[in-house]
């Protein structure tokens, strides 16, 4: 049984072109799901969707912060992993309607996938590609061709029901210029990773998987990372958002519900604000 959940490993070929990496999830996902009441098809997305958020924030080469978002006109109107460089990740979805098929072009509809990209220094950048492929794997895959242009596999696996997610990638090393070896050896890779099944990607640890998989191969494996869910909300934070309102919406809001609750989508949390608390957002003149 393994008991090395929320980790990623990353791992390279001593002898091979090619890099990979392994993320096995059960408490960070138990997490982020906590008592939203999700269908267990949304369960399922938000599964994978996490596993190829911590794929693809380890892939980054800076400091930052990653969000991958699907957006559509399905019954999920729009399902989100936010992620940063240390493995803290937080997500949420929208459920406007019944789930009546479970591809993820009958929960998304038609939708494109937005990977917003910002490190903490330097430039914001945005990804988006329509959701052509028949799984999330596939998107991702079609992501990296076209914006990275670096051949590279992704396996998504979730068990819903026991909130088990796991993922691996496979990507090829740019180190040389000989184009086809490194594609040949992909392929190689590729082929024995393809192998893997789900129990192995739950019940085995990193370093179990990666003997099973690749025995033959030498694979060295860096310094693993731990993985958990980490909310980013705060007080601070719904006091900015109640002070874009104006004083009058304000004081309406205070007046209907006397006070004025404010609930994080993604852990629902409710931050308590009463007169009192408010009360220089609402006679900014007192304050010194
Ligand atoms: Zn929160």
């Amino acid at each position: 049984m393994n008991e090395n959940f929320d980790v990623l490993n990353r791992y390279l070929f001593e002898q091979l072109h090619v890099r990979g990496e392994v993320v096995q999830l059960k408490q960070s996902f138990d997490d982020i799901i906590g008592s939203h009441d999700y269908p267990v098809e949304v369960t399922q997305l938000l599964g994978e969707l996490l596993a190829a958020t911590c794929l693809l924030t380890a892939t980054l080469k800076f400091e930052g912060e990653i969000s991958v978002q699907l957006q559509g006109d399905g019954p999920v109107a729009f399902a989100v992993i936010n992620g940063n460089h240390k493995q803290q990740m937080r997500g949420v979805a929208q459920v406007n309607g019944p789930i009546l098929r479970k591809s993820l072009t009958d929960l998304v509809g038609k939708a494109t996938m937005v990977i917003t990209i910002m490190p903490k220094q330097g430039e914001k950048y945005q990804g988006i590609v329509a959701l052509e492929g028949e799984t999330l794997s596939e998107c991702l895959e079609h992501y990296f061709a076209t914006s990275e242009q670096l051949a590279t596999r992704i396996w998504l696996s979730v068990d819903a029901e026991k909130r088990l997610a796991a993922g691996m990638l496979l990507q090829v090393l740019p180190d040389s210029d000989d184009k086809e070896q490194q594609l040949s050896d992909f392929e190689h890779i590729s082929h024995l990773t393809a192998t893997v099944k789900d129990e192995e990607l739950f019940n085995l640890d990193a370093e179990q998987l990666l003997h099973r998989l690749y025995h033959q191969e030498k694979v060295r494996v860096f310094e693993p990372q731990a993985v958990s869910f980490q909310c980013s909300c705060s007080e601070d934070k719904c006091l900015a958002a109640i002070t874009s309102l104006s004083r009058q919406e304000i004081e309406d809001h205070i007046e209907e519900y006397m006070s004025f609750d404010m609930t994080c989508d993604y852990c629902q949390k409710t931050y308590h604000f009463d007169r009192q608390k408010l009360q220089p957002l609402l006679n900014p003149q007192s304050q010194h």
